[in-house]
């Protein structure tokens, strides 16, 4: 690693691991690439000796200092066979392996390799696999020891991501069964001690020296109504008054992330072609294609202001150097499990103290910076966190319940967590698996949670596809093409025609349907782009959904003893009633036009407009819904008509059907049979046990 900055000259013997430059990017930032300039290269010795010494290390540093890309390749340098580097967004790992194959002067995909759900970048030669925490929690299913691995590091532990800190609980018990893997637990923050007591006390904490600069911070003076236009104004103050220095804004998702670059763009433009320094801006977010996120790294020609818009995955995840200006929207979003509607839902969130002292770091990386925050010291004060609530305790679990039952985790309560989820969401989380019909009565995977396991899916998708009967082919294209974001494109100045254009697919009693018929539309015409183009429809959407169906298709075939897959034929009465299963949880009666309440927790929630059912003469009496979006009123998203009879027989532990006044456990028809339940019954019997002593 040493002399990986030079060039190779001819006498120089080709060692295997060598740095080579290879790609032309990697060539222009010749220095860095080699990472010795990084302040982890100056501990790689004492930090390899811990290592060697010790099973568990917590490794802390600042946010780039090298730690995600340069220790994987310290391991296997100094032996350890397959690196694992795990990160909580997929995009981290993707980017950062990109960059590692880079420095590594390999192909992407040999060497160094990357896997996210759906999308695995590796080979038999792969010996540094950055992938995300969710999938190496999902090898642990066929590999419970993680044998695969030599050293596996958690990185970006400090955020706290649900699938990290389940993995820290599996991986604790591993280490005590696999006394030869290495475990390298990976921090930002300081508070790294909770890791190291989690590891017994064993764990060491070695810390990569750092030298920060100072960042002077400002906040606002009054609060501001919109962050999106205060983060365009901050922006420009920056860029025509202020001295040369790149800029990096935090915004919150990829719309407002666009929004603050079209404004700024736009002012950019208008304010004279003459005397406006030149501006390159450029968003930063995960949905956006691979070669755009790429450039966030790229520096500006000599004379030009770079001015990145992200979201929060710039904050620890990604390091754009050079910046010396950071603008702090003071918000992100987060996934918050909402116990009245019984789901996740992603909430614009404040963000904590923590988040915003990394995000002003960011400017003082390499110099002095500044940091402008768009709230004021009195919010930051009363209303700001001092750090933000750990993902899993805020987030449904059903998906982790269903693993850790299947890992033979046998009480769920008693599993050790860094910090354990609240009893309820447990409890909750194991009686809607038992609703699925995954978890037996009492609360053992049941035969058919067995088989929703082997798919990466939500629980209920993964329901759908395995209990689909007489169209699993169907239902197959369904799962996948929601498995990707829209597959429908709405460009800003063409809306009305876009619409027009999708409404052509409607299929009017299901938005799943008509997902589905377009689906088979563009299959039918030779998933042209150009087809798509006319059709305002998201060509590469359809390409990543063709791609997961293919790798659904094999799962389902070999799961179910190599028998085909089954096509309704045209009756779709067929495919929804396989919906109808899935999402009974999710049932909503109409009190209105577009008004409906969901049946199990009473919310009021409406038709989405872009849904297939909304405007369509008579909406159906009894719909089920893939998920609740909260923007400004309820939205179902994705709904499909049911028959109140399918209600009664699929999800008949709540559901009869009866011509009195609703309950909620009842469906309004002109039938009757009813069916009473005692409550006490509905609770799997784990989840029914007292609390029990930690031992
Ligand atoms: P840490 O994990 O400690 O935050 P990293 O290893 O991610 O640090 O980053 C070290 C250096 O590598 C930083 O200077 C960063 O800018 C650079 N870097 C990381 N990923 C990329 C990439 N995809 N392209 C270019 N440079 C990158
Ligand atoms: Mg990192």
């Amino acid at each position: 690693m040493g002399d990986a900055g030079k060039k190779k000259t001819s006498e120089e013997p080709k060692k295997e691991r060598e740095t080579v430059f290879r790609s032309s990017s990697a060539a222009k930032t010749k220095k860095k690439i080699s990472g010795e300039a990084l302040p982890v290269a100056s501990v790689r010795e004492e930090f390899l000796t811990v290592v060697r010494e010790n099973q568990v290390v917590v490794l802390v540093g600042e946010t780039g200092s090298g730690k995600t890309t340069q220790v994987t390749q310290y391991l296997r340098e100094d032996g350890y066979s397959v690196v694992a580097c795990t990160q909580p967004r997929r995009v981290a790992a993707m980017s950062v392996a990109v960059r590692v194959a880079e420095e590594v002067g390999c192909e992407i995909g040999t060497e160094v390799g990357y896997a996210i759900r759906f999308e695995d970048v590796t080979s038999a030669s792969t010996v540094i696999k950055y992938l995300t925490d969710g999938v190496l929690l999902r090898e642990s299913l066929r590999d419970p020891d993680l044998d695969a691995y030599g050293a596996i590091v958690l990185d970006e532990a400090h955020e706290r991501s649900l699938n990290t800190d389940v993995l820290l609980g599996i991986l604790r018990d591993i280490v005590t069964r696999r006394r030869d893997l290495k475990l390298v637990v990976t921090s930002a923050t300081l508070d790294a001690e909770a890791f190291s007591q989690f590891f017994g006390g064993r764990a060491p904490v070695f810390r990569i020296p750092g030298r920060t600069f100072p960042v002077e911070t400002y906040f606002a003076k009054s609060v501001f109504e919109d962050y999106v236009d205060a983060a365009v104004k901050q922006i420009l103050q920056i860029h025509l008054s202020l001295p040369p220095g790149d800029v990096l804004v935090f915004m919150t998702g990829q719309e407002d992330v666009e929004a603050t670059c079209a404004a700024v763009a736009d002012r950019v433009g208008r304010v004279g072609d003459d005397g406006v320094p030149p501006l390159l801006l450029l968003p930063m977010y995960s949905q956006l294609p691979a070669e755009m996120q790429a450039k966030i790294f790229e520096a500006a020609r000599e004379g030009v202001r770079k001015c990145v818009v992200s979201t929060n995955v710039a904050e620890t995840s990604l390091t754009v150097d050079g910046v010396k200006y950071v603008v702090d929207a003071g918000y992100c979003k987060l996934k918050v499990y909402n116990p009245k509607i019984g789901m996740d839902a992603l909430q614009v969130t404040p963000v904590s103290m923590a988040n915003a002292k990394q995000r002003a770091g960011r400017a003082g990386r390499t110099a002095p910076g500044y940091c402008y925050r768009l709230y004021t010291e009195r919010q930051f004060k009363d209303e700001l966190l001092a750090t933000q609530v750990p993902e899993i305790q805020r987030a449904n679990l059903a998906s982790v319940v269903l693993l850790l039952k299947s890992l033979k985790v046998k009480n769920i309560l008693d599993f050790r967590f860094l910090d354990p989820p609240p009893r309820d969401n447990i409890l909750n989380s194991m009686y809607q698996l038992w609703v699925l019909g995954a978890l037996d009565d009492a609360g053992n995977l049941s035969a058919l949670g067995r088989k929703m396991v082997d798919f990466p899916l939500d629980p209920a998708l993964a329901k759908m596809l395995v209990a689909a009967r007489g169209c699993s082919a169907q239902v197959l294209a369904i799962v996948s093409t929601l498995s990707v974001p829209n597959i429908f494109f709405r460009p800003k100045d063409r809306e009305e025609e876009s619409d027009a254009s999708r409404e052509k697919f409607f299929v009017p009693e299901s938005d799943h349907l008509t997902l589905l018929n377009v689906y088979e539309q563009w299959r039918a015409n030779s998933r042209s782009d150009s087809w798509c183009e006319a059709h305002y429809l998201q060509p590469k959407a359809l390409k990543k959904a063709r791609e997961i169906e293919t790798q659904l298709e094999d799962l389902v075939v070999s799961k179910n003893n190599d028998v085909p897959l089954v096509s309704c034929e045209g009756d779709w009465d067929v495919v929804r009633r396989a919906i109808c299963s899935a999402y009974f949880f999710n049932a909503a009666r109409r009190r209105g036009l577009c008004d409906y309440v969901t049946l199990l927790s009473a919310v009021p929630c409406h038709l989405h407009p872009s849904s297939a059912l909304f405007g369509m003469g008579a909406s159906p009496d009894h719909v089920v819904y893939h998920e609740l979006v909260m923007t400004s009123r309820e939205y179902m998203k994705c709904t499909t008509a049911v028959e109140p009879e399918w209600l009664a027989d699929l999800g008949g532990i709540f559901f009869s059907i009866r011509n009195d006044n609703p309950t909620t456990t009842t469906t309004t028809t002109t039938t009757t049979t009813k069916r009473k339940r005692d409550d006490a019954a509905t609770v799997p019997e784990e989840a029914r046990r007292p609390p029990q002593n930690s031992k």
